[in-house]
């Protein structure tokens, strides 16, 4: 994939969560909800910084999307591993 995923790391730009963030968020949920071997119950990874999570805690979407709004990815997550996603997947799909 040579998805851009600078926005990623791009959530704030004078005090507003920026709307690329929030397009991205959004992209970020459905490559999850497009991977269901990576969900549980209908819950998925959070991949938000918060220490509790990091990819560690199950949460759903909906729940997700409010942490990853307010703390942001966890770093170097570009690719998403844990929703579905290998290194070195090729473009069919
Ligand atoms: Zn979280």
């Amino acid at each position: 994939m040579d998805t851009d995923r600078s926005w990623m790391y791009t959530r704030i730009k004078d005090g507003r969560i920026l709307g690329s963030f929030e397009k991205g968020v959004d992209s970020f949920i459905a490559f999850a909800l497009a991977h269901p071997d990576c969900m549980k119950f209908g819950d998925m990874k959070c991949p938000c910084n918060a220490k509790k999570c990091q990819n560690r805690q199950w949460l759903k979407p909906a729940e997700v999307v409010q942490h990853l709004k307010s703390k942001g990815f966890v770093p170097q997550y570009e690719v998403w591993n844990h929703h579905g996603e290998t290194a070195h997947e090729t473009d069919q799909g």
